[in-house]
């Protein structure tokens, strides 16, 4: 029954001479979302909304699901669109519509009719007031509420007529890469995907960087990585994942510093790289998935020290959240089911028994300077020798 959509826009609506910056950005990412899709789909674009419409079969329920995953949209309308026809061939599409959508007819009801098309017989208020008494004629048990209706059926005269009364609700956000472009620290674990997902909701495009140190990590630790990229770029689009190799920088720091300050220098030559892969690719920002006092690196102290090392601004959107409401993102999004698989990660590898908890950053300073002789040779080769994965969406 459904031809067409209305996407309604989020926050973008209010964005004052730069709109069509953020429409055209919407639209893009929406092209890119049902460009997968089963059937074929023409978008257009009128001052205040966006209609994708599709040109003959698809798949209802696939395109939806697609939809949902687009930034920037705040609802999806399904609409039935027909050419224009007579007002009394109108009702009655009218009513064969409202009988499929709304098998129980005990509700209230207003009719929000716009003619846009001026050459059409009847004007908007004629519409609202004919349309409603076909339907009460029809339907007997409906009521018309004009002030908090169960049901807005909105028709639209355009150059074709649009019918519809559902919103499906959009994720929000701001369409991806209207807020510059963010390296995303991407670890096997929960936090981090839902971190980029977070930020890339805000209208930042994502790339990624994964250290990886083989053997003591596996290829399998690593798919890991290259799989909840692909989840999270089904709301993003592309991911560029540049993986590490960290073995030798991290044996290094095992054999030159104190072991309880292990993990906290090796986090620091990990933004120090990821900083230097931003700045080659243009990002504008690094993103991590850390939270306040989850654990030993994430005290208030230790991310100070960690901090201490970019220049850039080190985005952290899970700082002030519960590990619990996270897992219920990461659910939502669909990145839990692959974070909980048991791989290793090179952060849990050389792991202390007793990390430090209160760093201080002159003495982390000084022990940093044990690795003089080697270490930015080595930072050299890591950065050198790093693969880059375009990852997409299947
Ligand atoms: P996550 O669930 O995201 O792995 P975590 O709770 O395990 O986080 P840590 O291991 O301390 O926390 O890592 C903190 C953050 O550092 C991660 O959220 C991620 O952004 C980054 N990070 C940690 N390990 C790696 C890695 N191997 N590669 C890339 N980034 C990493
Ligand atoms: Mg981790």
């Amino acid at each position: 029954m459904f031809s067409s959509f209305l996407i309604k826009y989020a926050e973008i609506g209010i964005k004052g001479k730069n709109r069509y910056l953020f429409e055209d950005a919407l639209v893009r990412q929406i092209k890119y979302a049902t460009k997968k899709c089963s059937g074929e789909f023409t978008l257009s674009k009128t001052p205040g909304r966006i209609f994708v419409d599709a040109d003959g079969d698809f798949d209802y329920d696939e395109i939806i699901e697609k939809l949902s995953h687009v930034f920037g949209i705040w609802g999806i309308c399904p609409v039935v669109r027909l050419d224009v026809i007579e007002p009394e061939a109108l009702y009655k599409e009218i009513i064969t519509f409202f009988d499929k959508v709304y098998p129980d007819k005990n509700k209230t009801f207003k009719v929000a009719a716009r003619r846009a098309n001026k050459s059409y017989p009847l004007d908007s208020m004629e519409l609202n007031k004919k349309i409603g008494e076909e339907l009460l004629n029809a339907f007997p048990e409906l009521k018309v509420d004009i002030h908090d209706p169960e049901i807005t059926l909105t028709v639209e005269i355009r150059d074709r007529i649009y019918i519809y009364s559902e919103i499906i609700p959009g994720p929000g956000g701001m369409p991806v890469g209207t807020n510059g472009k963010g390296m995303l620290l991407l670890s096997g674990g929960i936090d981090s995907p839902v971190a980029g997902w977070m930020v890339a909701k805000r209208g930042l495009k994502i790339d990624a960087v994964y250290f990886h140190a083989p053997p003591y990590t596996s290829e399998r630790a690593k798919q890991k990585v290259v799989d909840l990229a692909k989840k999270v770029s089904a709301y993003t689009g592309p991911i560029y994942l540049h993986v590490i190799n960290f073995t030798d920088i991290q044996l290094y720091i095992y054999e030159k510093c104190p072991h309880d300050e292990l993990t906290i220098i090796m986090r620091r030559y990990m933004m120090r790289i990821a900083e230097e892969i931003a700045k080659e690719t243009e990002c504008q920002c690094l993103i991590t998935g850390e939270s306040i006092g989850q654990v030993a690196s994430q005290t208030t102290q230790s991310l100070a020290v960690t901090n201490e090392v970019c220049e850039l601004p080190v985005f952290r959107p899970l700082i002030a959240f519960d590990k619990e409401d996270i897992v219920t993102i990461s659910k939502k999004i669909d990145t839990y089911e692959t974070s909980i698989l048991p791989f290793e990660d090179c952060c849990t590898i050389f792991v202390a028994k007793h990390p430090v908890t209160k760093p201080n950053l002159g003495i982390i300073k000084k022990h940093e300077t044990n690795l003089e002789e080697k270490i930015d040779e080595m930072v050299k080769t890591a950065l050198d020798t790093r693969e880059t994965i375009i990852v997409t969406e299947e």
